[in-house]
C-alpha cells in the first residue's frame, strides 16, 4: 500500500520534569510490562484538511470529552514493536515499516485516515532518540513501542469521525520469561470466535481485543495462559491466539502456519519466520489447519513441535492444548526447532546476527 498523504511536520518541545534518574534507574532495573512509560508521546490530530500539529511533546494524559466518539463506537487502532539495545549501545528497532504499513491497512479497515509510512517511522525515531535513556540493556529487554489513533471527535453520530488523534508511547520491557523460556498452555475456546470473513481479524482494532477478553478467561479458569480461536464459520479451522500467530512443526521437517484468511492478523513476526526458517532450509507451508489435524497430529507424532510467536513474546513453545473435555500435549520442553528459531530472531533483533533482510532500522 503506498500513501498518497503528505509527510508529517513535527515541531519538539522536551519535558523539563522528567522522571527523576534514580527513579528511571529501578523501572530498568526490573521493567516488566506496560505499567511505566517513558518522559515523552508524540501526538498529531487529523481533521478532513490533513494532518497537523505533529509534535513529540512531554508524556501527560490525554484530555477526553465524554462524548468522544472512540469512547463510544471503538474507531481505534494500534500497532505493536520494539526498540532494542545491542551490547555496543546502539538502540536499532524492528521492521518498523512493515508495523506503519499494517497501520495504513488497519486504518482503511477502520475508516481511519492514512499516516504516511513514512511519519509513522519518522515519530517512532524522535520518540526513541528523546527518551534513549529508556531504552534497557541485557538480557531480552527492549522499549516496546505503542503508535495508535482513534476517533477524537467530540460527536455521537455513528460516522467516521472528522477529527482523529495518533499518538506513540513507549514502555521499558523486561524479559517475558523471567527464568528461562517456558512452553505456555492453549485453551481451545468452543464457544467464542475473534473474526468472521468479513470482519475486523485481520487488522489491529482495539474491538478486537475487547472482545477477546472473555475467552481469555475462560483459558484461565481452566488453568491456561492464552486461548485459541478456530475460524467462525466451520468451527474447524486453527486461526491464531488472542495476541500471536500459530506454528506446527512435522516429523518430516517442514513447518506450517494457517494461512492469511483474512480473519487472521498478519503478524510481523508471523512473516519474518517465514523468511528464517526458509533461510535455515525448511520447507514453510502456508495453508489451512484443522484443529483435528493439530489433535491427531500429535497424537500420531507426526506434529512434533508447536509455537506461537509475536513481538511481545518472540516465540513461545506449546506445552498443551486443552479443551472441554480432553487435552493433548506437546511437551513440557521447548523442542529444537522452536529453540533454533527463537534464537534466529533474536539474535537478529539484538545485531548477534548478519541482518540480511534489512529489518533492522538504527536510531
Ligand atoms: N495476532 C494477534 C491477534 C496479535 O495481536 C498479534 C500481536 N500484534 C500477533 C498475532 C502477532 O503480531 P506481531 O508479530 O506483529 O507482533
Amino acid at each position: 500500500m503506498t500513501a498518497t498523504a503528505p509527510a508529517l511536520e513535527f515541531s519538539t518541545t522536551l519535558t523539563s520534569n522528567p522522571v527523576p534518574v534514580e527513579r528511571r534507574s529501578q523501572v530498568l532495573a526490573n521493567p516488566g510490562f506496560g505499567t511505566n512509560f517513558t518522559d515523552h508521546m508524540v501526538t498529531a490530530t487529523w481533521t478532513p484538511d490533513g494532518w497537523h500539529d505533529a509534535e513529540l511533546r512531554p508524556y501527560a494524559p490525554l484530555a477526553l470529552d465524554p462524548a468522544t466518539a472512540v469512547l463510544h463506537y471503538a474507531q481505534a487502532i494500534f500497532e505493536g514493536l520494539k526498540a532494542y539495545r545491542r551490547d555496543d549501545g546502539s538502540i536499532w528497532v524492528f521492521r518498523p515499516r512493515a508495523n506503519g504499513e499494517r497501520m495504513l491497512r488497519s486504518a482503511a479497515r477502520m475508516a481511519l485516515p492514512e499516516l504516511p509510512v513514512e511519519s509513522f517511522v519518522e515519530a517512532i525515531e524522535l520518540l526513541v532518540r528523546a527518551d534513549a535513556d529508556w531504552v534497557p540493556s541485557g538480557g531480552e529487554t527492549s522499549l516496546y513501542l505503542r503508535p495508535f489513533m482513534f476517533a477524537s471527535e467530540v460527536f455521537l453520530g455513528v460516522r467516521p469521525a472528522k477529527q482523529v488523534t495518533f499518538c506513540v508511547i513507549a514502555s521499558p520491557a523486561g524479559a517475558y520469561f523471567a527464568s528461562g523460556v517456558q512452553p505456555v498452555d492453549i485453551w481451545l475456546s468452543s464457544d467464542y470466535t475473534r473474526a468472521a470473513p468479513g470482519g475486523t481479524g485481520a487488522v489491529k482494532c482495539a474491538g478486537n481485543y475487547a472482545a477477546s477478553l472473555v475467552a481469555q478467561q475462560e483459558a484461565i479458569e481452566h488453568g491456561c495462559d492464552q486461548v485459541c480461536f478456530l475460524d467462525a464459520v466451520e468451527r474447524k479451522w486453527v486461526e491464531e491466539l488472542g495476541g500471536m500467530n500459530l506454528y506446527f512443526v512435522h516429523a518430516n521437517g517442514s513447518i506450517v502456519t494457517p494461512e492469511l484468511t483474512g480473519s487472521i492478523l498478519e503478524g510481523i513476526t508471523r512473516d519474518s519466520i517465514i523468511t528464517l526458517a526458509a533461510d535455515r532450509g525448511y520447507k514453510v507451508d502456508e495453508r489451512r489447519i484443522s484443529i483435528d489435524e493439530w489433535r491427531d497430529g500429535v497424537a500420531s507424532g507426526d506434529i512434533t513441535e508447536v509455537f506461537a510467536c509475536g513481538t511481545a513474546a518472540v516465540v513461545t513453545p506449546i506445552g498443551r492444548l486443552a479443551w472441554e473435555g480432553g487435552e493433548v500435549s506437546m511437551g513440557a520442553e521447548p523442542g529444537p526447532v522452536t529453540q533454533e528459531i527463537r534464537a534466529a530472531l533474536l539474535d537478529v533483533q539484538y545485531g548477534r546476527a548478519d541482518d540480511a533482510h534489512g529489518w533492522m532500522h538504527r536510531i
